[in-house]
């Protein structure tokens, strides 16, 4: 064979081995770039699961320290306002030489709580413009700060909690009352609903104030309205009495929470034994709300609540009838297996390892 034909053979033999280098150099290039973006976006998940848990924490710490009812005394008037520094805020003098933060009313009416989905003369104006999918999983609500201030709507203890009453929802809770008792606006807000029994279904007379924080709340059965529509209220102003109308049973309020539309558990906000907030900043989460149409996450919380105690008992008794056995030298899982007439994927299971694991002599085995 001459030289140059050797040289030739060899070249072609060496062309293919080159290429197949390259790719594989270049294979391994794009493993590592995409082990770096994948461990970027572990980075990036760990960071806001920390930054979540701080969120938890913070809010946490607010909840132990639950918000009085603010208290109006009738001889106290304001004497005058003071400019804040800020435009959207005023400080106002009292005559008992006490002052507080008031918003200016001319800005909040830009906000969007306003105007978006407000409507003065549909109870459930939200029903066709937000769908509770679109809401965010969660979200945070202010519920007061020195500018928004909190009054219990009215202080009982509760005789009829939110939720289903003779396969029907209750979308907020009642407080027996006397006829004529006051009732008050629970945040600072406007009157979007003040409709008397003939125009509400079973509500009676009905007053709903959408307030700053973005929630809204209901006021039914009243024996009378003292506010109207569109106008500015402050948390603890009385709105109107406390009565019989409508579908009900006796005196009562019933009082509704809501955000876009969807009720939520007012105790979940309001302690009404005591008429305290519960806290400053309400986490809302999607799951506390209800539909309107569908009757059945409630069920299905049941059913699976109902499941899991069902396998924690399971637990409970399996555990209760455990066997162990020791590890002696020579013993394999199918040897242990046989003799305990169960199968080397059961222990694997019990014992949480796997075939290949090596069994150390002397360490106990579950095998029932
Ligand atoms: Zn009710």
């Amino acid at each position: 064979m001459n030289r140059t034909k050797q040289t030739r053979s060899l070249r072609c033999l060496m062309f293919p081995l080159l290429i197949a280098a390259g790719t594989a150099v270049n294979a391994q290039a794009q493993s590592i770039e995409r082990m770096r973006e994948l461990l970027q976006e572990i980075q990036q998940e760990v960071d806001s699961l920390e930054k979540e848990q701080a969120r938890t924490l913070r809010l946490r710490e607010r909840l132990q320290h639950p918000v009085e009812s603010v208290e109006y005394v009738d001889d106290v008037i304001a004497v005058d306002t003071l400019p804040s520094g800020s435009d959207a805020v005023m400080i106002v003098l009292f005559n008992d030489n006490t002052w507080k933060y008031l918003r200016n009313r001319d800005y909040v009416k830009d906000s969007e709580v306003y105007t978006r989905c407000w409507d003065t003369t549909k109870l459930f104006p939200y029903r066709d413009s937000v769908a509770l999918s679109d809401l965010p999983r969660s979200v945070d609500i202010q519920l007061v700060d020195s500018l928004r201030c909190y009054h219990y709507p009215y202080k009982a203890n509760i005789r009829s909690k939110f939720g289903m009453r003779r396969r029907r929802k209750h979308q907020g809770v009642d407080l027996p009352l006397k006829t004529g008792d006051p009732v008050y606006a629970t945040f600072n807000g406007k009157v979007r609903i003040s409709f008397p029994s003939s125009k509400t279904g079973g509500y009676g007379n009905l007053i709903i104030i959408r307030h700053d924080n973005g929630l809204e709340t209901f006021y039914g059965h009243l024996s009378e309205r003292i506010v109207h529509a569109g106008e500015w209220v402050e948390a603890g102003q009385i709105i109107g009495y406390g009565g019989s109308t409508g579908r009900s049973t006796g005196p009562h309020l019933h009082f509704e929470t809501r955000y876009c539309g969807q009720s939520f558990d007012p105790e979940r906000l309001i302690d009404f034994q005591s008429g305290n907030l519960r806290r400053e900043t309400f986490l809302l989460k999607r799951s506390y709300l209800d539909i309107h149409s569908s009757a059945s996450q409630d069920f299905e919380d049941e059913e699976d609540e109902a499941k899991e105690r069902k396998r924690a008992e399971e637990e409970k008794k399996a555990l209760a009838n455990a066997q162990y056995y020791r590890i002696k030298s020579g013993d394999t899982l199918g040897a242990i297996a046989i003799r305990y007439g169960t199968t080397v994927t059961r222990l694997c299971q019990l014992n949480g390892i796997s075939r290949n694991t090596t069994l150390r002599i002397g360490r106990s085995l579950r095998v029932k």
